[in-house]
């Protein structure tokens, strides 16, 4: 009797893991899907990581988002984080990441991980989410299940906005503003740096699956707003994928 209640136990959480792990390589999958990647990026015996296309062209955010702030950020700073996450990678055991080397599986375990590794995986992995997040003529609000939960958990579309701009406002320094489900509800909060919720690490402000992310880091914004990061917060409202975020949303509910 014993035994068998605590194998069903072991089972029960070897589903709930596998469930677990579905649904973050879901998120991945999902967030990559539109920069047009096939599958889910494993290290590093299938290759390494790799800077995935805009699944639009550079100067299609205009004039929200300005071509040449889109080049760099994606040609320059994007690029940089995939080659230096490679490049911190080579000394890593892939099996101390798990038998799916995916991002996810590396922020689980980033205890274990060097200061190069949390950087830039974050990085690669905030960017590739960020870039999906916004289209061109986007903007407006939010329809369907994340709508409705908005308006449960914040009270209202324009509320949820206000609070999300003003946590995105006031990150000091270089990071991202998150809204993350958790335990079926919405939250709002920021990360430092190429930090993110799903890095299992003492001092992560907010913890949880992203649904919508945004790059405070002046390199987000400064040719075409300088020191004005209310500025870029106002433009990038109008061009927020909110299908993508309804997917993300959607996909861990
Ligand atoms: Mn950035």
């Amino acid at each position: 009797m014993e035994k068998s209640n605590s194998r069903r136990d072991f089972i029960k959480k070897s589903v709930a893991i596998a469930l677990g792990a579905l649904a973050s390589d879901m998120l991945l999958n999902k967030a990559l899907a539109a920069t047009e990647t096939a599958g889910k990026e494993v290290i590093p015996d299938a290759g390494q990581f790799k800077l995935m296309p805009l699944p639009y062209a550079y100067d299609a955010l205009e004039p929200h988002i300005d071509k040449l702030t889109m080049e760099i950020h994606h040609g320059k700073h994007h690029q940089g984080y995939v080659t230096n996450l490679n490049k911190a990678l080579e000394t890593v055991d892939p099996k101390s990441i798990g038998d799916s080397g995916v991002l996810e599986n590396i922020f689980s375990k980033m205890d274990k991980f060097a200061a190069a590794v949390r950087n830039n995986a974050g990085g690669h992995y905030n960017h590739s989410l960020f870039w999906s997040l916004m289209k061109p003529n986007g903007g407006g609000q939010p329809k369907g299940k994340l709508g409705e939960a908005i308006n449960t958990d914040f009270g209202s579309f324009e509320e949820f906005k206000k609070q999300f701009t003003d946590v995105a406002m006031k990150r000091f320094g270089s990071g991202w503003a998150w809204l993350v489900l958790n335990n079926g509800k919405l939250s709002i909060g920021s990360t430092v740096n190429q930090d993110n919720p799903l890095m299992n690490l003492e001092g992560i402000e907010i913890k949880g699956t992203p649904v919508l992310a945004l790059d405070v880091w002046e390199h987000a914004y400064y040719l075409k707003n300088q020191n004005r990061r209310a500025d870029y917060i106002a433009s990038w409202w109008n061009v927020v994928n909110w299908e993508t975020a309804e997917g993300l949303f959607v996909a861990e509910k």
